[in-house]
């Protein structure tokens, strides 16, 4: 990936090229993003300059032997590192990155731009929690231990640092502090808040900024169609609930908390809690009279505007307080039968 086909954050591709050119790379970096907004195409596409043999523009070249193994992600120097857990797709018993990486090459050409529930999916774990054990402490160890195949940087690409537990981070702590001669470690965070302290202190840590809307369309128009599909169903499951809690219906609300909480996965549960959350975000916006900064797009006008218009104000905030606590109590193993109707009975007290 070259700095010139990401979508956003011009800035901050910038602020990576012009650390490369002058030399002064950071060992341990840490890309913090609101999920979706391009800190893996980020880091691809760092490593890809830090490592290409013919600059053009203040880009990697795209062509030469390093930048074609990258587009592949198959550098043999660039080694990556996400959440896994045993599942159908592979026999092995500790399963590590290197377990799924065919699946993640093809996920992360396809789609940099993909979220946690999208790597959930594409490596056929959606009912579990992806986790980053020991063993990939280890292995990563042994890799950077060996020599470099090729003449540049050793990277590795370290996706949700915030999935790995305190024996992990204790192993790789030294590597991370003191890695061997041209080694980076780049950590993609969505939580920085739940790194460990130990690895975050490490690094030098930057903003990977929200895109813009017009940004987000440009990424949205590229992504597969599973994604569009999510949002299809997420919207009709969402509108559902809020035309029944808004015409009284405490039936019709408890079914579609019933249909949330068997949504596949944790993952896709939360995902879900985040559009809801986004949805109710433009529902204020319209009722505090600003259509112009409220996302709706014009085949939504319709639905939004009617609802803003139906729903009592002050029901937006608690709304989103309430959805907020279901995203934090998804990841404590709570049943999310639970949790969903909890949520919908709060929706039903606040209309
Ligand atoms: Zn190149």
């Amino acid at each position: 990936m070259r700095f010139s086909e990401i979508i956003g954050n011009g800035s901050v591709a910038k602020a990576l090229a012009s650390m490369a050119d002058s030399g002064r790379v950071a060992h341990a970096m840490l890309l913090y993003e609101n999920e979706g907004c391009g800190a893996l195409a980020l880091a691809l596409a760092y490593v890809q300059y830090l490592n290409c043999t013919n600059h053009i523009d203040g880009d990697s070249c795209g062509e030469c032997p390093s930048c074609r193994q990258m587009s592949k992600l198959i550098h043999p120097d660039v080694h990556f590192v996400f959440p896994v857990n045993k599942g159908p797709k592979t026999s092995d018993d500790k399963p590590t990155s290197e377990s799924y990486l065919k699946y993640w090459r093809e996920l992360a050409i396809a789609d940099p731009y993909f979220t946690e529930a999208d790597l959930q999916k594409a490596i056929g774990i959606e009912s579990k929690n992806g986790l980053i054990a020991v063993a990939e402490a280890k292995s990563i160890i042994t890799k950077l231990s060996l020599a470099s195949v090729a003449d540049g940087y050793k990277a590795v690409i370290f996706y949700l640092p915030e999935k790995m537990n305190q024996e992990t981070a204790n192993r790789l702590l030294k590597m991370v502090e003191e890695p061997p001669v041209n080694t980076l470690f780049l950590f993609i965070t969505h939580s920085p808040e739940k790194v460990l302290q130990t690895i975050f202190s490490r690094c030098q840590s930057i903003r990977v900024l929200p895109l813009t809307k017009e940004e987000q369309q440009r990424v949205d128009a590229m992504k597969p169609q599973s994604d569009n599909e999510d949002a299809v169903v997420f919207f009709d499951l969402f509108a559902d609930l809020l035309r029944a809690v808004t015409s009284r219906d405490l039936t019709g609300a408890l079914e579609c908390g019933e249909a949330m909480a068997a949504l596949e996965s944790r993952e896709k549960q939360k995902a879900f809690c985040n559009f809801a959350g986004d949805c109710i975000r433009k529902i204020f916006m319209l009722q505090q009279k600003l259509p112009q900064i409220s996302g709706v797009a014009p085949e939504e006008e319709e639905f939004f505007s009617d609802m803003a218009a139906r729903i009592p104000k002050g029901f937006c905030v608690k709304a989103i307080a309430n959805i907020e606590k279901v995203v934090s109590m998804i990841d404590r193993n709570v049943s999310s039968k639970i949790l969903f109707c909890d949520l919908v009975n709060r929706m039903f007290m606040n209309i």
